[in-house]
C-alpha cells in the first residue's frame, strides 16, 4: 500500500466490519445455552435416598483462593442423621461478592458433594443475597428422596450405602423407582469410606 494512504489504513478494518455478519445476542430476551462445562453457581448434592452428600470436611474451604466459602461441620447421631457417616455440613455459604467461578473447591471435595451447574444469573443488587446459604445450595429433591434427618436408606453398612449410593440404586422400599442417576451437573463418585482420593 503506498505511504500516502497510511494515515486513513485503519478506517478499512472499521469498513470491512460493517459488511460483517453481526452476532449480537439480545439478552435477557435471548438466552443461548452455555458450553456443558461452563462454570456457574454452585450445587451441593444429595445420595439417592436425600441424604446429603456434603460431610462438613472444610476441603473447598480450604482451597478457595478468594476465600468465598464458610463451613461448619456438626456430628450425625442416629436419631438426627443429615448425610451417610460421621459428620455433615451445618452451615455451608458461598459469597458470590467474592466467588471468581474458578472450581479449585469442586476439585477439592473428596465425596462429589459439590459441583458446579451452568446456571449464571445470580447478579443482585444486595450484598446479603449474594452470600448464598446451604439450603439455596442444596440440589432440589427428586423423587422418592425424603428431607433429611432420616437415616441411611440404602443399605445396612456404610460401605454398602456409598457403593449402591454411587450406583444411583433406589431406597429401599422404593426399587420401584427403578435407579436415578443423579442431576446433570453431577457425576458419580468412584470413592468409598476407607479408600481416600478425590472424587475424580
Ligand atoms: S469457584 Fe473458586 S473462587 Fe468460587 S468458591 Fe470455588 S474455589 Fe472459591
Ligand atoms: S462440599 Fe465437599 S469439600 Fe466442602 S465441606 Fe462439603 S464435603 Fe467437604
Amino acid at each position: 500500500m503506498p505511504e500516502f494512504l497510511n494515515p486513513v489504513k485503519g478506517f478499512g478494518v472499521t469498513f470491512r466490519q460493517m459488511f460483517r455478519k453481526v452476532d449480537t445476542v439480545q439478552y435477557p430476551e435471548e438466552k443461548r445455552p452455555t458450553a456443558p462445562r461452563f462454570h456457574g453457581r454452585h450445587q451441593l448434592n444429595r445420595w439417592p435416598d436425600g441424604l446429603e452428600k456434603c460431610i462438613g470436611c472444610e476441603l473447598c474451604a480450604w482451597a478457595c483462593p478468594a476465600d468465598a466459602i464458610y463451613v461448619e461441620g456438626a456430628d450425625n447421631t442416629e436419631e438426627e442423621r443429615y448425610s451417610p457417616g460421621e459428620r455433615y455440613g451445618v452451615v455451608y455459604q458461598i459469597n458470590y461478592l467474592r466467588c471468581i467461578l474458578c472450581g479449585l473447591c469442586v476439585e477439592a471435595c473428596p465425596t462429589r458433594a459439590l459441583t458446579m451447574t451452568n446456571e449464571y444469573e445470580i447478579a443482585d443488587d444486595s450484598r446479603e443475597n449474594l452470600i448464598w446459604t446451604k439450603e439455596q445450595l442444596l440440589a432440589p429433591l427428586e423423587s422418592g428422596m425424603e428431607v433429611p434427618p432420616h437415616p441411611m436408606r440404602l443399605g445396612d453398612t456404610e460401605r454398602d450405602y456409598y457403593q449402591l449410593g454411587s450406583a444411583g440404586v433406589a431406597p429401599r422400599g422404593r426399587e420401584d423407582q427403578g435407579a436415578r442417576p443423579g442431576p446433570a451437573t453431577e457425576s458419580g463418585p468412584d470413592w468409598t469410606p476407607g479408600e481416600g482420593g478425590a472424587g475424580q
